[in-house]
């Protein structure tokens, strides 16, 4: 057992990954404290209301489900949550066009062949499946070379036509970097190769096997997401665990004999906390500006910057009974700002008041681009624009709209950043009661059912349930 039963564990982060390792720590019976610098519990999970005449609107970052494939992290969360979970059904499409002007038209998402390639001109359709057919051909007889960029992965398992019409605008839209600085790890993580090859050879040879299914449904709390973190947080209180909101950490301090000191600030004053053992999920750049510049903290961060991408959410309430019966729709071309959408009434229809409905559209960018600086009011405007240029909403029926701003909503893995995540552990695993966590503080691309999985591995290994600690990212898939 490394964790010692009376030790004081300090967690930097109250999102999904410093709640849930510090639920499973406190009930192994762990003294452990939270600290987070928001005013609510759930960073990138949590839920927003918004209080209108009509009633309350409530959105996610994003529209969070919840699905995982392993029995035991769905059978976490339910006994988390119990009849507070709702389990809704999956529909997702993409609007597929040129450049994503009007004219183009809605198909099931991940793309369903043959019925996709009907959107297609006939010489288009041909040449996808003519270089899809090229592709597999050549990859059979010479497909053991590396993939090094997303651009390389792709192009080899399904050929250029279909790579430029389908993969390459969403992801570099989303991304913000091309998709030859994009690393192959990303594809090979995200894109469900059986269910996509299957889809393509069934465009070919309309008799083949129907394709692997993705899930049809998944799991949602009544009233949004962030109600499973802010259960976390209650559980935590309740086994005598503290989680303390509106607290940023400062620095970190390694003790001679062996803890930390941990100085967090309340926005009144500095505090001191004494720790013997710290865990991490707050984002890697800001441990290593909290560690000692005498460590070498300092060197590390500036040789190995590693890159998140940021995310602007326009929140659109909608005088209408519902937009679409999607719960996620895609919109790839470059000329349309939002780039996916979900209706969070049709998720949970608490999530609206009576007689309304509501879209959060997601728009991919960081922090100092043109999009990011644009005012709200603008920015409203411009996502009801172009969602009602295309028929998606009705033109008129919005009726009011907010935007949020959030950093740090993914780590982007561009060519290199394995390296740099490699080096910057290596530095950390100086201090052997340091740790970790889930996927802002590890830089580890995975959805709350990763980084749930990955907090009970670490408790298991901290309290002596497994001898060492597994990394779940290597084998964690999105879908
Ligand atoms: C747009 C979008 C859609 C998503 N959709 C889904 C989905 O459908 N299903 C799903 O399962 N997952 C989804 N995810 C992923 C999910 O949000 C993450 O896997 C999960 O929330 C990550 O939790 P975390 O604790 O690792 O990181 P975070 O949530 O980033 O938590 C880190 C916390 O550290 C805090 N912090 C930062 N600095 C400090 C400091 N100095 N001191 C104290 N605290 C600090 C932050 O405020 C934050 O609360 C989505 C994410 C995004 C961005």
């Amino acid at each position: 057992m490394i964790s010692k039963p009376n030790e004081h564990i300090i967690l930097l982060g109250g999102g999904v990954a410093g709640l849930a390792t510090g639920l499973e720590l406190a009930r192994r019976g762990r003294r452990v404290t939270v600290i987070e610098k928001g005013p609510v519990a759930g960073g990138l999970a949590q839920t927003f209301e918004y209080e209108t005449p009509a009633g309350v609107f409530r959105f996610d970052i994003g529209g969070h489900r919840f699905h995982s494939h392993k029995p035991e992290i769905i059978g976490w969360v339910k006994d988390l949550m119990g009849a507070d979970l709702l389990y809704v059904p999956r529909i997702s499409r993409i609007y597929l066009s040129n450049d994503g002007k009007a004219g183009g038209k809605f198909v099931d998402y991940p793309l369903q062949f043959p019925g996709a390639l009907s959107i297609f001109s006939p010489g288009q359709a041909a040449r996808i499946l003519s270089s899809y057919a090229a592709a597999t051909v050549r990859n059979r007889i010479d497909g053991s070379g590396p993939d090094v960029s997303f651009e390389d992965w792709v192009v080899r398992r399904f050929g250029r036509a279909l790579y430029e019409v389908y993969f390459e605008p969403y992801t570099e839209k989303v991304w913000g970097i091309s998709c030859q600085e994009l690393s192959a790890d990303w594809a090979a993580q995200r894109i469900s190769l059986p269910s996509l090859s299957e889809a393509v050879k069934r465009a070919i040879s309309p008799g083949a096997a129907p394709p692997a299914t993705i899930i049809s449904h998944f799991w949602y709390p009544r009233l949004g997401f962030g109600m499973i973190p802010d259960r976390m947080k209650s559980e935590i209180e309740r086994l005598g665990g503290q989680v303390i909101l509106g607290t940023g950490v400062t620095s970190v301090v390694p003790q001679v004999e062996g803890g930390f000191t941990v100085t967090v600030d309340d926005g009144v004053g500095q505090h001191q906390l004494n720790a013997d053992r710290v865990i991490s999920s707050i984002p890697m750049n800001f441990l290593l500006a909290s560690l000692p510049a005498d460590s070498g903290s300092r060197a590390v961060a500036e040789d190995f910057k590693l890159r998140y991408r940021d995310i602007i959410l326009i929140y659109l309430a909608i005088k209408a009974p519902q937009v679409s019966s999607d719960s996620w729709t895609y919109f790839p071309g470059r000329s349309l700002l939002v780039g996916r959408t979900h209706e969070p009434r049709n998720w949970s229809p608490l999530m609206t008041p009576d007689g309304y409905t509501s879209l959060a559209a997601e728009v991919f960018t960081s922090q100092g681009e043109p999009t990011w600086e644009q005012p709200d009011e603008a920015l409203v405007q411009r996502a009801a624009d172009d969602l009602s240029g295309i028929g998606f909403m009705a033109r008129g029926s919005l009726q009011q709209g907010w935007v949020r701003r959030v950093r740090f909503a993914y780590p982007v893995y561009d060519i290199g950043y394995a390296d740099k995540v490699k080096a910057v552990h290596k530095f950390l695993d100086q201090w052997s009661n340091l740790h970790l966590v889930g996927r802002t503080g590890s830089f580890r691309y995975m959805n709350s059912d990763g980084v749930i999985e990955d907090a009970l591995r670490l408790a298991d290994y901290l309290t002596g349930v497994r001898g060492e600690y597994v990394d779940v990212s290597k084998t964690y898939k999105v879908d």
